[in-house]
């Protein structure tokens, strides 16, 4: 029953194959039988499994229906969860049980989810290797020695073990897509505003946004479509109707204008991920897309103007953190400053506090105009970039990283080093755009991704493509040896 895909499950439990108990047994089961070897938990949620899965049950027998209604998923340990630990992976919050469920966390409960556990993460999803979590390191379960890419490490590798059909998983630089790509799954960053940030603990507010992790784009469009939606507990929530994200899927792709931007592929990028990415292109023209070159000038400015803004905002949001209110406290403070450094100190590991460092640094009165304005400027010129390609195009594609999965330890000295792993997802983020990872070959055993881009609220443009491409390509389908 692993092997089900979400839309498999809607399927299989519509027709009384089996039961969303039965089904969630046999993956707990699996979960405490395999994850060991991967670390892809922080909490297993067993109890609260299984009565979702027996309420789910219940309503499919009163004559609800609905394609999750009795799924089951994984949510990153970021999103609230009410009497559950929400930890973000950190020492600060190991002791953290949130009073209230994220509206994430509550709408797809209310569409018949059923949670089967929080997953492992980078420390306040800062990282894109799943390497600061307080909880350890995740392992790629098509390599154990390499890295799930970060931070929805655990979300991902999770999914890529089919330990769960699908997670949610958070976005703020590259970390939904970039561990999707690192595992061979399908993930989605949806538009700025598309997902209710409420009750995601904030890393850098106006780059976060949730969305689906999956082997499949179908099952992102499930998933998306029980994420999506405004929330007027969200002050940044966009007022837009949902699309049915399912409904166009097999929309044909005759005519989509495809721009490769030519910044995309030079000096830095695998030789071997570069021919995978050109060998996805051959795919989609055989389905009637155009392909066309396009420029992205700033693109080269993006990881500077990433590493500014989001550890500025990180500083201000992780304020919050003082050992009065929340989480950690240090044992016997002296005094009130002791008490706020040491507990600090202690509960943050070393990457965070390096953020948050350099973004105070960045915010402080005299550096203010050096670097966050600058950044800020770069931002829109970034955005600039993109708005004038949409002109002409319909999607941008090129590759999701520019590295395969690189070993546990290796960039552990080197954190510029994996920034700028980051260089191909950042700018989404900057820009506030949808994007999509997909799976598109291996090497050496291990996967490469292909990255989608589209003109806001165009998800279901980014879906679309997607399911074709897996329509006629098979890497989607491929599990990890022994999974
Ligand atoms: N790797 C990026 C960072 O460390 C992005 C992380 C994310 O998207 N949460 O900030």
């Amino acid at each position: 029953m692993h092997q089900l895909t979400l839309a498999e499950i809607a399927r299989g439990l519509a027709d009384k194959k089996f039961s969303s108990e039965e089904l969630t047994r046999a993956l707990l089961a699996r979960i405490h039988q395999l994850d060991p070897q991967i670390n892809s938990f922080i909490s297993v949620t067993d109890e609260l499994a299984i009565s979702q899965a027996r309420a789910a049950d219940a309503r499919r027998a009163a004559g609800e229906s609905g394609a999750l209604l009795g799924a089951p998923i994984g949510h990153k340990d970021l999103f609230c969860t009410q009497g559950i630990r929400t930890s973000c992976a950190s020492k600060m919050l190991d002791n953290f049980k949130a009073p209230y469920d994220a509206t994430v966390v509550s709408k797809l409960a209310e569409a018949g989810t059923v949670t089967l556990g929080k997953t492992n993460m980078d420390e306040f999803a800062m990282g894109s290797a799943n390497e600061s979590s307080y909880y350890g390191p995740v392992k790629n379960p098509w390599n154990f020695e390499h890295v799930p890419g970060g931070s929805s490490g655990g979300s991902a590798a999770a999914v890529a073990a089919r330990l769960l059909p699908a997670a949610t998983a958070t976005d703020t630089g590259g970390s939904i897509r970039q561990p999707a790509a690192l595992t061979s799954l399908t993930g989605l960053k949806p538009t700025y505003g598309r997902v209710s940030r409420w009750g995601m603990i904030a890393y850098a507010s106006s780059l976060d946004q949730a969305g689906p992790l999956a082997r499949t784009a179908e099952d992102c469009a499930l998933l998306l479509q029980g994420m999506a939606g405004f929330d007027a507990k969200d002050s940044t929530s966009i007022d837009e109707p949902v699309p049915d994200y399912s409904a166009s899927l097999n929309a044909s792709l005759e005519g989509l204008r495809i721009g490769l931007p030519k910044e995309y592929f030079g000096a830095g990028l695998d030789p071997r991920i570069a021919d995978l990415v050109q060998a996805s292109v051959k795919e989609l023209e055989k389905l009637g897309a155009v392909v066309k070159e396009i420029s992205l000038p700033n693109m080269q400015h993006a990881i500077p103007a990433y590493y500014v803004i989001a550890p500025a905002e990180a500083s201000s949001n992780l304020s919050r953190f003082d050992g009065v209110r929340f989480g950690y406290r240090c044992e016997n403070p002296v005094d009130l400053t002791d008490l706020y450094k040491r507990s600090r100190g202690e509960g943050f590991g070393a990457e965070v506090q390096r953020r948050i460092m350099v973004g105070a640094y960045a915010l402080s009165a005299g550096y203010y105009d050096a670097y966050y304005l600058q950044a800020q400027k770069i931002r829109r010129l970034i955005k600039n970039d993109f708005m004038a390609a949409f002109n002409d195009i319909d999607v941008i594609l090129g590759p999701t990283t520019p590295n395969l999965a690189w070993k546990i330890g290796a960039k552990n000295n080197d954190p510029v080093a994996e920034y700028l792993e980051d260089v191909y997802t950042i700018t989404a983020n900057l820009a506030g755009l949808p994007g999509l990872s997909m799976p598109a070959g291996f090497v050496d055993g291990l996967p490469v991704g292909v990255q989608l881009l589209a003109p806001y609220f165009h998800e279901g443009r980014l879906l679309n493509v997607a399911h074709r491409y897996q329509q006629v390509t098979d890497w989607h389908t491929r599990a990890p040896n022994g999974f």
